[in-house]
């Protein structure tokens, strides 16, 4: 029997609750049997805008995030391949390795509205059934399944959070308690993470 398998990229720096509730809810709504946090190596839609924390930093928040979460994981496989991140690369090497899952993409309104500029998104449209999750602030995206997408829509709590604002957050001294994971937030400390972004 093939397995349901969501995968839910991003750069998570840091992963945030936001992150974590849209996960387990499209996990639960769609009987996925995991959703794998897949940290990009270099995001290519936010190099050269800010500094990006490493792929290790990001990762081990990612797992400290996930440990003992039934059904969620922190992804590697963007950082083993090295290079830019692109996640029809992504889908194309989890079908090769086991043809018979059903992948799920996971995506927010914010990155659902920007599909039509990822490379190669007739490969995605392919591989995968596209799993949309609300989030505040940003605008909804218009009807993918008219431009050939297979489509699950899945609501999830609104949570207005980004890393953008964690960061921003962490720099000034400002709580992160009850918005990042506390084995994350402990990672961040223990590795000195954004105490000195500009
Ligand atoms: P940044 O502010 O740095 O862009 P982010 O909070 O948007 O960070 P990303 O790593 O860019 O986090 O997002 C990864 C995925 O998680 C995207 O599909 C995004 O839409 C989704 N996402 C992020 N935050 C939320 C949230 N609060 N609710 C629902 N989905 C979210
Ligand atoms: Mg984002």
């Amino acid at each position: 029997m093939g397995r349901r398998i969501g995968i839910f990229g991003g750069t998570f720096d840091p992963i945030h609750v936001g992150h974590l509730v849209a996960a387990v809810n499209a996990r639960q709504a769609l009987g996925l049997d995991r959703v794998v946090l897949m940290v990009s190596n270099v995001p290519w839609q936010k190099a050269g805008t800010r500094a990006v924390s490493t792929a290790e930093d990001r990762l081990a928040m990612v797992e400290a995030a996930v440990g003992g979460v039934p059904g969620l994981e922190a992804g590697r496989l963007e950082i083993d391949r090295g290079g830019e991140s692109y996640t029809a690369d992504t889908l194309a090497q989890l079908h090769a390795e086991s043809p018979g899952d059903a992948l799920f993409l996971i995506v927010g309104w914010d990155v659902a509205g920007e599909l039509d500029t990822w490379e190669r998104s007739d490969e995605l449209r392919r591989l995968a059934t596209l799993v949309v999750v609300n989030r505040p602030g940003v605008v909804r995206p218009r009807r993918l399944d008219e431009e050939g997408w297979r489509v699950e829509e899945v609501p999830v709590p609104n949570l207005e959070i980004s890393s953008t604002d964690l960061r921003a957050r962490a720099r000034d001294g400002r709580p992160l308690d009850y918005l990042i994971p506390r084995a994350a937030i402990r990672c961040i400390r223990d590795r000195g993470l954004y105490a000195g972004d500009g």
